[in-house]
């Protein structure tokens, strides 16, 4: 490598570090561990890409970030020049402009305009949330619910409500001052504040706001400084009737580490939950952001990944992500097969393979017994019972000799499960609680293979 190949990559690989923390992990290998730097002529920085879609997704989403990461390593305003890189083809080379994208981050509010109530999927879990955001972004500061604060588990859409809200004010015309802050960066003001004898500019800058959206407060826990200084904001901004939002990862009264005067302010407007969504939810997500992406899929993949990341939103995203640059970057179309097999580290599939052991876990759950009682040799009538069962489906379901039936069984005699298979049998016959209970038990091994 010469020289300046060495630098060049040494540049590029300070600007990796530069993003590395700011974008999710996943993000980071799908859509920068790609892109080779080619050039650098003055401050504009030639890198090779992929191909036209991968140069495309990366210019939308990721060009702020980049430049940023350039500028600083550079040390002066840096522009980037893409080149694709397509096997047998020459490189075409693409020159962009470089005006402040559409997905920015707004320097005067802090917003990141990508976060609209638009592109907010409603669903039962979050419905109430979303109102109340929405109520506050009509008429922020003159509803009761000041302040508005919502509650939820990560990934759920705390941000995204939170920004909305600044979103709405700013795109309706009003001439509301919107600051969108996070917990630490306040925190992080707070102190450099201090140590540079600048309290009062901080306070300044933190009171002259007509709305304070304020994200992830939990993160205020211990910080006895810096919990003082948002009380006296928070009562600034309060009583000149101006609009606090806040958001937590959980309610305001589990908040350890919190003042209690802060707490109850917190509690004093209202309190809002986002839940998990449901998986219909989930799917209408999925779908959307499909569409916001230009991808389309097999519905069968919506609904595998629906049905298999239940708790984080975030994380239904990436699934979509990984699968856009997968087909981008092979050309190949998705199936769901491919699917299944591309996202394997994420859904850790809950299928299991039928066995005797299954079998087991199932009947034994079924009856309210722990599994290993099956094995057991107790001859509790309820326990003799559900064994059986067991030893029934067992030969039903597999190809398992007697003898081996027996030995799962903690060893018993292929006599044993002769017996078994006779009596549960024998009492098909006219019992219709046990046939009902045959029928709930097949099925849920269906269910667990699935
Ligand atoms: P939190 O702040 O609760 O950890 P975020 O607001 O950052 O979560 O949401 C994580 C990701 O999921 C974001 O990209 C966000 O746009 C998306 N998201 C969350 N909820 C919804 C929703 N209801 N509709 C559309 N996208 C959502
Ligand atoms: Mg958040």
């Amino acid at each position: 490598m010469d020289l300046l190949s060495r630098e060049l990559t040494d540049i590029w690989e300070r600007c990796l570090t530069l993003i590395r923390p700011s974008v999710n992990e996943q993000a980071f290998h799908t859509w920068f561990r790609p892109i080779r730097p080619k050039s650098i002529h003055d401050a504009t920085v030639v890198l090779q890409v992929p191909n036209r879609f991968f140069l495309d997704y990366v210019d939308q989403h990721y060009r702020t970030i980049l430049l940023a990461a350039l500028s600083q390593v550079l040390g002066r305003p840096a522009q980037i020049s893409y080149e694709i890189l397509r096997p047998d083809a020459a490189p075409t080379t693409v020159s962009l402009p470089t005006p402040p994208p559409p997905n920015g981050i707004d320097a005067e509010t802090q917003l990141s305009l990508r976060f609209t109530f638009d592109n907010f999927v409603e669903g039962s879990n979050n419905q109430f949330a979303r109102a109340a955001s929405l109520a506050v972004a009509q008429s922020p500061g003159q509803t009761a619910f000041n302040p508005l604060v919502i509650y939820g588990g990560v990934g759920l859409g705390k941000t995204h409500l939170l920004q909305a809200i600044g979103n709405y004010i700013r795109a309706h015309g009003n001439r509301h001052r919107v600051l969108y802050v996070s917990s630490e960066r306040f925190t992080l003001d707070f102190i450099s504040a201090i140590q540079n004898n600048r309290s009062s500019e901080f306070s300044a800058r933190y009171r002259s706001v007509d709305v304070l959206l304020l994200d992830d407060i939990q993160f205020f826990a211990n910080k006895e400084r810096t919990q003082e200084e948002f009380f006296h904001t928070f009562n600034a901004l309060y009583h000149r009737g101006k609009q606090i939002v806040l958001t937590s990862d959980r309610p305001p009264a589990e908040l350890k580490g919190v003042e209690e005067r802060l707490i109850s302010r917190f509690n004093s407007g209202l309190v809002a939950d986002i839940q998990p969504p449901d998986y219909e939810t989930r799917l209408a997500i999925l779908t959307k952001k499909a569409e916001e992406n230009g991808i389309d899929l097999d519905p069968a993949i919506y609904d595998f990944i629906a049905a298999n990341v239940t708790s984080n939103i975030r994380d239904l995203e990436g699934c979509l992500i990984r699968l856009l640059a997968y087909s981008s970057l092979t050309g190949q179309d998705i199936t769901l097969r491919m699917a299944k097999e591309i996202l394997r580290d994420i859904i850790r599939p809950k299928q299991r393979r039928l066995s005797i052991e299954l079998i087991q876990s199932v009947v034994a759950e079924y009856y309210g017994l722990p599994d290993d009682l099956l094995r057991a040799r107790t001859r509790k009538q309820e326990v003799a019972h559900a064994r059986q069962v067991a030893m029934y489906m067992a030969k039903k379901l597999t190809n398992a000799p007697l003898k081996t039936i027996g030995l799962h069984f903690g060893g018993r005699d292929h006599t044993t499960v002769i017996h078994a298979i006779q009596t549960i049998q024998s009492a098909l016959q006219d019992n219709e609680g046990l046939r009902c209970d045959l029928q709930n038990i097949e099925r849920r091994i269906e269910i667990a293979t699935l």
